[in-house]
């Protein structure tokens, strides 16, 4: 049986010696290419005109229906084929290669963590942008965009054909992207999601695991409710406890993450003043490099969350939001050195900032490519715009760094799509 493995692994090895880049600066000379570079820079005020525009459309997680139809109404004006939006408003369509080369995805979300109602108007600062969403994902949705767009106004014919996807309800547990690498009928070869900083590049995917729990009981008024079994008690002991699970000192070299972590990221309960909630429930986000890790402290947030109802004597239920089986993926190595990571790797680095440290790659990842990791699908997370503070009121951009990234996916899909 070993042999037999070997024997089929073999010619797969030269293409996955360590360190095999695809990209050579070479590429970008051919004439279409230029081409389709040079547009990117004539284009660059409108390209951060429009990319305002779009963040100021809310896709509040569940409800990306007016970027969905946005995005849709921009593909059809590409030369792609098989335009769909699905069942969970995943937006997609096809870059036909002109045949024999791998078929790779770029996937950016649709959807924003902040919910409806949320000031939505961009604040420009010289060359910063200031916008709830302004980065995560609204610029990378953007640039893959434009990528397309490019590749058309060059007339850039690939080998592989290009998949472009935008997926929805990313940040409720990466459901989209899920569901369209399962029921699409798509085998992608390669599948990059761009949810990133320009400065990172992550070829793995943290264990994540979320759960929401429920506490219930009767209820009672305020003036019965001394000794009645209440759920606020229970949350709130609950929490405390899954707070005092002792965590292992932070991963180091994360990119100033320090992990494994547990959040409590949501909470909730009762109608009124005066009564004891009849219901009270709390979420738990729990991030970690590794699967004993991961599993360990999930059993003790599990634990912590049923003994509080225990000992209040309040109804329990817990439900999963999140859970992905990583029994399939490739090992850190083969990920490691793919031609995926390692292409990526280098026209990230081709296209950074100048005078600005070389971007390292990182084994982790909390984006649609885990769900391709759990697949075995050789996959990367990269960005194309400079970002911080994602997730938060006060997140920003530099404007002046979406021409690079949008170069740089460019360079990244002939670079994958040629071999
Ligand atoms: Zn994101």
């Amino acid at each position: 049986m070993r042999l037999c493995a070997l024997l089929v692994l073999l010619p797969l090895l030269p293409s996955l010696r360590a360190g095999t880049n695809w990209f050579l600066p070479s590429m970008l000379e051919k004439r279409e290419v230029r081409r389709a570079l040079q547009s990117v820079d004539s284009r660059a005020s409108t390209i951060v005109e429009e990319w305002i525009r779009l963040t100021e459309i809310p896709a509040p997680s569940g409800s990306e229906q007016a970027r969905a139809a946005y995005i849709r109404a921009a593909i059809e004006k590409l030369h792609l084929s098989e335009i769909r939006t699905d069942e969970v408003l995943n937006v997609s369509g096809v870059r036909k290669g002109t045949g024999g080369g791998p078929t790779v995805v770029f996937a950016a979300h649709l959807d924003t963590v902040f919910p409806s109602g949320t000031p939505l108007r961009v604040k420009r600062e010289g060359d910063v942008l200031r916008a709830p969403g302004i980065g995560d994902d609204t610029s990378n949705l953007i640039a893959v965009l434009e990528m397309f767009r490019a590749l058309d106004r060059g007339d850039v014919r690939t080998r592989g054909d290009l998949i472009f996807l935008a997926t929805a309800r990313e940040e409720l547990g990466l459901l989209g992207a899920k569901h369209w690498l399962e029921s699409s009928g798509y085998k992608p070869d390669m599948f990059i999601a761009v949810d990133l900083s320009s400065t990172q590049v992550w070829y793995g995917a943290l264990r994540i695991h979320q759960f929401r729990f429920f506490y219930t009981a009767p209820g009672a008024h305020t003036m019965e409710s001394r000794g009645a079994p209440s759920p606020a008690r229970a949350v709130a002991q609950a929490i405390s406890d899954v707070y005092r699970i002792p965590l292992p000192s932070p991963a180091a070299g994360l990119d100033g993450f320090q992990l494994p972590v547990i959040n409590v990221g949501m909470l909730g309960g009762g109608t009124v003043f005066n009564a004891v909630p009849r219901e009270a429930w709390f979420t738990v986000d729990l991030r970690s490099l590794d699967t004993p890790t991961a599993d360990r402290l999930r059993n003790a947030v599990l634990l912590a969350a049923r003994r509080a109802a225990e000992q209040e004597h309040v109804g329990f239920r817990a439900e999963r939001a999140l859970s992905i089986d990583y029994s399939k993926a490739l090992s850190r190595a083969v990920r490691l050195n793919h031609p995926v990571v390692q292409t990526a790797l280098a026209t990230s680095n081709y296209f950074r900032k100048p005078d600005t440290p070389r971007i390292e790659p990182m084994d982790a990842g909390s984006t649609d490519a885990n769900i391709a990791v759990s697949m075995g699908i050789p996959a990367v997370a990269i960005g194309a715009v400079r970002q911080s503070m994602p997730h938060r009121l006060e997140e920003h951009a530099e404007a002046g760094s979406i021409v690079p990234g949008i170069k740089s996916l460019i360079a990244l899909a002939i670079a994958l799509t040629s071999h």
